[in-house]
């Protein structure tokens, strides 16, 4: 394909990246698009044992990916659905228990590691004629003429450079995607401002196997220092491991992290009550600094922004990467609807459609997430009242359970 003469560049090969072109790629074979990806390195799939990235996929973001053509190879190879959701308070007697039997469902979603996710996304792009990955290309810096970006990438050598034998590459394209996470260059090279929030928590994430089966249940109990989730895993031999999503004040994560095995187990064990049983054994910890940003906006000419480029939110109710999705879902919807209307799909009315349609609702979420973090957080008698009391009474109606469930599907 020629680089030069491209109609989207995505930058960024992460999930929400590489399901935004290949649902681009389906759609509309006559577009050319590249996928523009900072490490060289090809991720994989462990063989032998479980990824401890995972995330907890929607209804919603299992139809796209079907629609992708990916769901069935993650299913495949390693996917554990999950029929029922525990949530309880670690001071009082409030819980609430959520099951797809409340909605007529056969799940509530999937728990997928994300290296599955990838792996399945990347061998999709590279089977689809009209996109092309280019990995070890990091965007550095552009410029725009005559409607059209030109990007180029930091040179991979240095000292090349100076040679002037290696200035980078350069792509050109006439729509910019950026998709590349947290710290997006794309929204600074667009000089878009992010409202931050720093949690002051720190994710510890590994794999637990315990001694009971988790009987495809996400658990998650909330401690005022965080919330602790365990969400079960399946696809390699007997149904005991989980995933573990140990989000904790900053002292108390550098203390964990600290602990040897036998110690960390112990001390999980007990953060979760032993719902499971015993921990027999906790795979290597790895951290993630929590923060909450949100774009102020999520376009410039020519340029938009989608998933954690975006917004990027508190891991407790799992949402992040369903609300990327959900902007692929959208966006997608806007170009094949400027396409129809012969419009080109960088018009700047396609990406305030976008904006005005996705920002709203995830800042709803982003915020949500805010409250339910101070809510369970805060350790006044009112409070915890309050917290325990509201767990008690969705779990006493089953109308309001229900819309829970159903909103939290969509997503
Ligand atoms: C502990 C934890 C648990 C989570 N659990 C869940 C969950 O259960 N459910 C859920 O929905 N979400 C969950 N999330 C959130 C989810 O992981 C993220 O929302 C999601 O991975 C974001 O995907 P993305 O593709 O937008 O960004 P990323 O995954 O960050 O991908 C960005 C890509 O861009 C590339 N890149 C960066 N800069 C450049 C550049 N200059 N040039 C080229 N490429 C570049 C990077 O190398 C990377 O490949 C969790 C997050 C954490 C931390």
């Amino acid at each position: 394909m020629n680089r030069n003469r491209l109609d989207i560049a995505v930058v960024g090969a992460g999930m929400v990246g590489m399901a935004q072109a290949a649902l681009l790629a389906v759609r509309h074979p006559q577009l050319r698009i590249a996928v523009l990806e900072a490490s060289a390195e090809r991720p994989s799939v462990p063989a032998d044992h479980y990824d401890p990235r995972v995330v907890a996929l929607t209804q919603a973001s299992q139809e796209l990916l079907a629609e992708v053509g990916v769901w069935d190879d993650i299913i495949a190879v390693r996917a554990c659905p999950y029929t029922d959701m525990r949530v309880w308070d670690a001071e009082g007697t409030g819980s609430v228990s959520f099951s797809c039997r409340d909605v007529h469902q056969p799940n509530l979603g999937h728990i997928v590691e994300n290296s599955v996710v990838s792996e399945a996304l990347r061998t999709r792009l590279e089977a689809l004629p009209n996109v092309e990955l280019i990995d070890g290309f990091r965007l550095d810096s552009w410029w725009r003429d005559c409607g059209h970006w030109h990007l180029q990438s930091r040179p991979r050598d240095e000292q090349l450079v100076e040679g002037l034998e290696d200035r980078g590459e350069i792509v050109e394209t006439r729509l910019l995607i950026g998709a590349d996470g947290a710290r997006s260059r794309v929204r600074d090279l667009l000089r878009i401002r992010c409202k931050d929030t720093d949690y002051h928590q720190t994710a510890l994430v590994c794999v637990a196997r315990c001694a009971q089966e988790h009987r495809h249940a996400a658990w998650q109990r909330f401690l005022r220092t965080g919330p602790l989730a365990f969400l079960p895993l399946a696809g390699l031999g007997d149904e005991h491991h989980c995933a573990v999503v140990w989000s904790a004040d900053n002292d108390l994560a550098r203390e964990l992290l600290m602990l040897d095995d036998t110690a960390f187990a112990l001390n999980l064990e007990k953060a979760f009550e032993s719902r499971l049983g015993p921990i027999e054994s906790v795979s290597e910890r790895f951290s993630f600094p929590l923060r909450g940003r949100h774009a102020e906006a999520y376009y410039g000419p020519g340029a938009v922004l989608v998933g954690d480029a975006a917004h990027t939110i508190h891991p407790l109710a799992g949402q992040g990467v369903n609300l990327g999705l959900q902007d692929v879902r959208v966006l997608s919807e806007e170009i094949q609807r400027a396409l129809k209307r012969g419009l080109e799909p960088s018009d700047h009315s396609v990406l305030a459609r976008y904006q005005r349609r996705r920002r709203g609702d995830n800042a709803a979420t982003l915020k949500a997430m805010s409250t339910f973090k101070s809510l369970f957080g805060a350790g006044e008698l009112h409070w915890r009242w309050l917290r325990n009391t509201g767990l008690s009474m969705v779990d006493a109606s089953p109308l309001l359970k229900k819309r829970i469930i159903l909103r939290a599907m969509a997503v």
